[in-house]
């Protein structure tokens, strides 16, 4: 099978008050919004990257270490697009492994539901994210206190680094926690392919499976990232 022909593209942005430079490289022909995600991936890494290195130039450091999974309990907005791309993940792993995932997000859901925290009832994003992580539920991803997915992880996970003591983030109220200033670029991926908010809870991905739109448009990829790309200006 002839491989598939890639479009590539050297990107030049301003997000906020970093300047990013970024090859990027998608499917040249019509796909799934899923299959820009890996380019989308990219992107989000070059804007935390130049985040990082502005911190650490003015002398700040990140204490986000690998085992540590305090923040993994929050509650994390994923875009129909990236839940699009995990549910082929988890299809494409062995069944065993396929079955614990299950399991855990059977549990984690029926926490969640039973909490009356699936819809946000009037909450706030605030009021939502601490009574979520009041209920303490590991992402059905964390393992060790480790991400089992750390390449494919969502894009808002990528975004989120402290420079506080990493004991904070265990905290309830979240009280002391210093997020590094990352520009939320992942906002954009919301509205990607329905030009609205398009989001629900990672650990209800296999609620949102079941009534999940179905279908969806097929575009290029240098359309996608224009539009991804857009979505940034707007949010
Ligand atoms: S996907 Fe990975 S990084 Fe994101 S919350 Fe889950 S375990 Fe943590």
């Amino acid at each position: 099978m002839a491989a598939e022909a890639h479009s590539t593209a050297t990107l030049r942005l301003t997000v906020g008050d970093l300047r990013i430079v970024h090859p990027i490289s998608v499917p040249s022909g019509p796909v799934a919004a899923a299959d820009v995600v890996p380019a989308l991936q990219g992107l989000v890494n070059a804007v935390v990257a130049a985040a990082e290195a502005g911190l650490m130039k003015s002398g700040g450091t990140i204490s986000c270490r690998k085992g540590c999974g305090a923040c993994c309990r929050q509650l994390v907005p994923v875009s129909r697009t990236e839940g699009e791309r995990l549910l082929a993940l988890i299809a494409a792993m062995p069944p065993e492994r396929r079955e614990t995932l299950h399991a855990r997000f059977a549990a984690a859901g029926a926490i969640i539901t039973g909490a009356a925290l699936a819809e946000r009832g009037g909450r706030s994003d605030r009021e939502l994210s601490l009574a979520y992580f009041a209920l303490g539920i590991p992402c059905p991803f964390l393992e060790d206190e480790s991400c089992s997915i750390h390449t494919e992880r969502p894009l808002v996970c990528r975004e989120y680094l402290v420079t506080s003591p990493a004991e904070l983030c265990a905290g309830r109220a979240q009280e002391g926690v210093t997020p590094v200033a990352v520009p939320k670029v992942s906002m954009s991926a919301r509205g990607l392919q329905d030009d609205r908010e398009d989001w629900f809870p990672l650990a209800l991905l296999m609620d949102w499976a079941r009534t999940r739109p179905k279908g969806g448009a097929r575009r290029t990829g240098p359309e996608w990232i224009q539009r991804f790309l857009k979505g940034i200006g707007r949010k």
